[in-house]
């Protein structure tokens, strides 16, 4: 039985809105709806991995990919520095299933809430 998409898989299938800022065919990359620093963003990959825990070596060229695209769009920002992020697992802070790396910067980050 096909299981409940997530609100990223939602997202990146356009059924519900989602302020994007950058897509490719790969991935796309959102603003986070509550954010932790003045600048939040999300890279989300259109593969669904649960968790960077659930990823396989035939992953890695696509965490690459979004850990570059991080880079860029925090270029793009002119962000001096920031910090990238993967919560993992539920006893590590994630809260959506479906892989995300929060790129935060811009001024204070509440690590927190991250
Ligand atoms: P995590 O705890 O690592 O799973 O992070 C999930 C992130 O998704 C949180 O920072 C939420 O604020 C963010 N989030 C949840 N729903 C949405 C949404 N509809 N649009 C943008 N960001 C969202």
């Amino acid at each position: 039985m096909p299981t409940e998409k997530t609100i990223f898989e939602k997202i990146i299938d356009g059924e519900i809105p989602a302020e994007k800022i950058f897509e490719d065919e790969k991935c796309i990359a959102i603003r986070d709806i509550a954010p932790k620093a003045p600048t939040h963003f999300l890279i989300i990959p259109k593969k669904h991995i649960a968790t960077i825990a659930d990823a396989t070596d035939a992953d890695a060229e696509l965490l690459g990919h979004l850990v570059l695209t991080a880079a860029k769009l925090a270029k793009r920002e002119n962000l001096p520095g920031y910090k990238l992020l993967f919560n993992v697992g539920r006893a590590g802070g994630q809260r959506v299933f479906h892989l995300h790396l929060h790129l935060l910067g811009g001024g204070k980050i509440d690590l927190e809430k991250c």
